[in-house]
């Protein structure tokens, strides 16, 4: 039976519905499980599976206190027509390689996939362990989990949700999507600030006994929704798995050949997931982090040194724009073999100086990954070029992915595993990049009018949620500062 513990104290033990409902463990570290349990079912017994049946397979392993009668009605409530695509993830062939299309629900971005359930399984956990208190989601977003959570928590009963996001840090469709959130129980702000101060600002609240105790005394907890959530991982696991059964389905590749992924990264939540796939038995060869130019990781991987003291850029794949990268710390837990005490020492290393450096020995454990960054004028290179002989669209942060496994193809001649690469969002997200990309020259400020224009242009539809946003109204204008992000919940919910 799988429980879970602080990556920083291995005596502070979880059930999988308590380890939800909190998020973040009170000594600052991250849940990850006791033990990593196997594969439910073998590759060619899945091949009979849907994307659903796989997932409550995965989820029975991973929940060990949800009744199967929980974890299928999480599961059914989540993945349904909310996807475009019946498939939940397609996969398209492009240049030899697998882009699994992670962007077909309602925000468009992968996230959508995790934040889909995760309400379900709050809901499920809050039942099971007699919580009468309303939640309360606190998150910081670099654009795509904001809408996501609150697209997946709007108007759930029990459920409050607050999203901070930097005012300046996300694209116009992303801050619309934001903006006009309809939901009755839903609270947005815009911070002078960049990802990292909300991230910082969200989790100094999160630690804040005195606020808790404030909030416990109104009926209030709070919880997260961010990537650190144990309940976020667990979904993106699904996908690898059923991409790799999908790829032997169609016969793409035998069952046991391994495949290479690539996953544009930021907070570290889906190249994790991949690792997971990996320990439980999926043929996993090279996991390969992309990075954009805020390339904290990729330096890590090449010296072991996590150094975040640099400048941060905004780029033009926002959602990558991270310097202090959460999941990571689940990582380094299992490069030190389990130890959190080193691990809570490297961790408070990287709170006090901003940056620590691991032992030879620990970057041992992580030779299965490879990273490299693309810069903003090879992601826009590589739009157009795969748009120009292929006729198919990427957005930027998967471009970041295409070019980055192009880098790994050259330095690595003899490897010829086939790339899984996550295509993280809709090209039509990100339009203003993606339409000077591929050559539609005139300026358009107007992000729907260029959503048009480059539907005419490439003859891909504009995504139904798209064009529902244009007609909404902007709902929450409030901005604030990172000092009055504490201040602020209060005002939200204690009239
Ligand atoms: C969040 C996001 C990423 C980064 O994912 P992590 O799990 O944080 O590494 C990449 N691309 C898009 C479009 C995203 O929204």
């Amino acid at each position: 039976m799988v429980r879970y513990h602080s990556t920083r104290d291995n005596l502070n033990i979880k059930t999988a519905s308590q380890a939800i409902l909190q998020g973040l463990s009170e000594d600052g570290g991250l849940f990850v499980p006791d033990s990593i349990p196997p594969l439910p079912y073998t590759i060619s017994d899945m091949t009979s599976m849907s994307y659903q049946d796989i997932a409550k397979a995965v989820f029975k392993e991973y929940l060990s206190d949800f009744t199967d009668e929980e974890i299928e009605y999480c599961v059914d409530s989540a993945y349904d027509e909310k996807f475009s695509d019946d498939s939940i993830v397609p996969l398209s062939q492009v240049d030899g390689d697998y882009y699994m299309e992670l962007y077909h629900g309602k925000t468009m971005a992968f996230k959508d996939i995790a934040l889909s359930i995760l309400p379900y399984f709050m809901k499920v956990s809050a039942k099971k362990n007699g919580i009468k208190d309303e939640i309360v989601i606190l998150t910081a977003t670099s654009g795509d989990t904001g809408k996501a959570a609150l697209s997946g928590f709007s108007d759930v009963e029990g459920t409050r949700i607050i999203v901070f996001y930097p005012k300046d840090g996300v694209s116009d469709i992303q801050k619309d999507q934001m903006i006009k959130e309809p939901g009755k129980n839903t609270y947005v702000f815009g911070i002078d600030g960049n990802f990292d101060e909300a991230q910082s600002g969200v989790k100094e609240i999160f630690s804040d006994a005195v606020l808790k105790e404030k909030l416990k005394k109104e009926g209030f907890i709070l919880s997260s929704a961010n990537s650190i959530n144990i309940g976020r991982l667990l979904p993106q696991i699904v996908y690898y798995i059923n991409s790799y059964v999908s790829l032997v389905s169609f016969g793409r590749i035998k069952d046991g050949d391994e495949v290479n992924v690539c996953v544009p990264t930021g907070n570290f939540g889906n190249i994790l997931a991949s690792f997971y796939a990996k320990l439980m038995g999926l043929p996993i060869g090279k996991l390969v982090v992309a990075s954009n130019e805020n390339h904290v990781l990729s330096d890590f991987f090449k010296s072991g040194e996590y150094d975040s003291n640099r400048e941060f850029l905004v780029t033009n794949s926002p959602s990558m724009d991270i310097l202090v990268s959460s999941n990571l710390e689940r990582l380094i837990f299992h490069a030190l073999l389990g130890s959190t005490s080193q691990t809570k020492k490297y961790m408070e290393e990287l709170s006090s100086d901003g940056k620590y450096k691991l032992p030879f020995l620990s970057m041992d454990e992580l030779s299965d990954f490879y990273a490299d960054y693309a810069t903003e004028e090879e992601t826009v290179e590589v739009i157009k070029d795969i748009y120009e002989r292929t006729s198919y669209l990427i957005d930027t942060h998967t471009a970041v992915a295409s070019k980055v496994v192009r880098k790994y193809k050259e330095s690595h001649k003899d490897d010829d595993r086939v790339f899984l690469i996550a295509s993280t969002a809709s090209p039509f997200k990100f339009s203003d990049t993606v339409s000077k990309a591929i050559g539609i020259k005139e300026e358009e400020c107007d992000p729907y009018n260029l959503c048009e224009k480059l539907s005419s242009y490439t003859h891909f539809e504009v995504p139904k949620p798209i064009c529902e946003l244009k007609e909404m109204k902007v709902v929450h204008k409030t901005t604030c500062k990172k000092e009055e992000m504490k201040e602020v919940v209060l005002n939200s919910l204690i009239k």
